[in-house]
C-alpha cells in the first residue's frame, strides 16, 4: 500500500514544473490524482506516462483541461475529482505565473496583467477552496496544501502583483486554517526558493544575456549553492499532506536552500 492509496488529490497547474513533481509523487504513493492545467499537451502527457510506483500503490493521474482562475475551470477540475473518484482528500492550489512582461515598477503595471495574475495566482485558491471545502466535510476532513513563495515572505523589485498574489496566499493559509480546524481539514503552504522549472526558464530567456552567469548567481543566492528541483518541493507536500504532519495547520514551510535563513535578501 502506497501512503496515499485510496486517496483523491487535486493538483492545479498540475502539468509542469512543481505541479507535475507533486502529481507524480502522490500518484507514486498510490493516489488517485486530478491534474488541472491549461497545457493540455503536457497534461495529456503525463497522463499517460508509466507511473514510478513506490510501495506497491497503484496511483494514477487523469488530466482535466482546465482554466483555474474561472469558476467553471474549477468546476470541471472538482466535478472530475466527484464524478471519477467520489471527492476529494487533499487539494493542492499550485497553479501560479509570473508573466516575463510584467516584470515592471507598480505605476508601469498595467490594471490587465495585475487582475491575470491576482485572478490565477489567488483567486483560483479561493475558487478551488470553496468547491473542495463541502467535499472533504463529507469525508470528515482533508488538507490544503498551498504552493505560496519566498517571495510572499520577503520581497524584490518588479513583481508587485505576484509578491502581493503571494502574501495573500499565506494570509489566507492562515485564515482557512481557523475557519475550518474543527472540520478536520488542515491547510499549509510551501514556500519554494528558485525551483528549476519552465517557468524559471521562461524568465532566464526573456532577460537574455550570459544564460550561463545568470545560472551560477541564482544558485549562489542560496546558501546550498545550487537551485531547488521540482521533486524537493513535492516531498515537503506530500509530508504535509501525510498524517505525519496531523497536528501542523495553518503554517507554512520554506523549502528554499536556506534562502530565508538569511534574514534578508540584500
Ligand atoms: P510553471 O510555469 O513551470 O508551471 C505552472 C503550470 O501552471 C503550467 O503547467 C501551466 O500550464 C499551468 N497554468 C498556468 N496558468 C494556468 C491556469 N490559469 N489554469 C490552470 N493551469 C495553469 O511554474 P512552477 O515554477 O512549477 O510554479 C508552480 C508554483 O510554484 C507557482 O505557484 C509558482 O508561483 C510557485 N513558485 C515557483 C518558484 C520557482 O522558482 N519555480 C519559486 C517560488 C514559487
Amino acid at each position: 500500500m502506497g501512503e496515499f492509496s485510496d486517496k483523491v488529490v487535486v493538483v492545479t497547474g498540475g502539468a509542469k514544473g512543481i505541479g507535475q513533481a507533486i502529481c507524480e509523487a502522490f500518484a507514486g504513493e498510490g493516489a488517485r490524482v486530478v491534474c488541472a492545467d491549461v497545457d493540455e499537451k503536457a497534461g495529456e502527457k503525463l497522463a499517460a506516462q508509466e507511473l514510478a510506483v513506490s510501495s506497491g500503490g497503484s496511483g494514477e493521474i487523469r488530466f482535466v483541461r482546465a482554466d483555474v482562475s474561472t469558476s467553471p475551470g474549477c468546476e470541471a477540475a472538482v466535478g472530475a475529482a466527484v464524478s471519477t473518484y467520489g471527492g476529494v482528500d487533499v487539494l493542492c492550489n499550485n497553479v501560479g505565473i509570473q508573466p516575463t512582461d510584467s516584470y515592471l515598477p507598480a505605476h508601469e503595471l498595467p490594471e490587465e496583467s495585475w487582475d491575470r495574475i491576482i485572478a490565477v495566482n489567488l483567486k483560483s485558491y479561493f475558487l478551488m477552496t470553496r468547491l473542495c471545502i463541502p467535499e472533504m466535510k463529507k469525508r470528515g476532513g482533508g488538507v490544503i496544501i498551498n504552493t505560496a513563495s519566498v517571495q510572499g515572505l520577503q520581497s524584490a523589485k518588479g513583481v508587485s502583483a505576484y509578491a502581493a498574489s503571494k502574501g495573500g496566499i499565506l494570509s489566507l493559509t492562515r485564515q482557512l486554517a481557523l475557519e475550518y480546524a474543527e472540520d478536520g481539514i488542515r491547510v499549509l503552504a510551501v514556500n519554494p526558493g528558485t525551483i528549476d522549472t519552465p517557468m524559471v526558464e521562461e524568465a532566464l530567456d526573456a532577460i537574455g544575456g550570459d544564460q550561463e552567469e545568470m545560472r551560477k548567481g541564482m544558485a549562489a543566492v542560496h546558501p546550498m549553492g545550487r537551485v531547488g528541483q521540482p521533486a524537493e518541493i513535492a516531498h515537503a507536500v506530500l509530508f504535509l499532506a501525510s498524517d505525519r504532519a496531523s497536528f501542523m495547520t495553518g503554517e507554512s514551510v520554506c523549502v528554499d536552500g536556506g534562502i530565508m535563513a538569511k534574514g534578508a535578501w540584500a
